[in-house]
């Protein structure tokens, strides 16, 4: 990844644990993923529906018409599969 970028952050994990939160949140906050968290009751169950990989999505990607994150990203940089 990027130079002179040394994690200090260790601890940081521990900000995400508020599992209150998650609901309305994204997957990955500040990252490029458009994937909806997952949660008690919308778990990441699905596969992608382009790769096929399992526990790829919840169902609230799939009602928005989501890929996994590698699908995603193939597709945003012109990598779509070709079919
Ligand atoms: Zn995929």
């Amino acid at each position: 990844m990027g130079k002179g970028t040394v994690n200090d952050y260790e601890g940081e994990e521990d900000f995400w644990d508020d599992e209150e939160n998650w609901d309305s949140d994204f997957a990955d906050p500040g990252g490029n993923s458009a994937l909806r968290a997952a949660t008690p009751s919308n778990p990441r169950n699905l596969p992608c529906p382009s790769c096929g990989q399992a526990n790829r999505l919840t169902p609230k990607d799939r009602d928005l018409g989501y890929q996994c994150d590698s699908c995603a990203d193939k597709a945003e940089r012109g990598l779509a599969w070709d079919d």
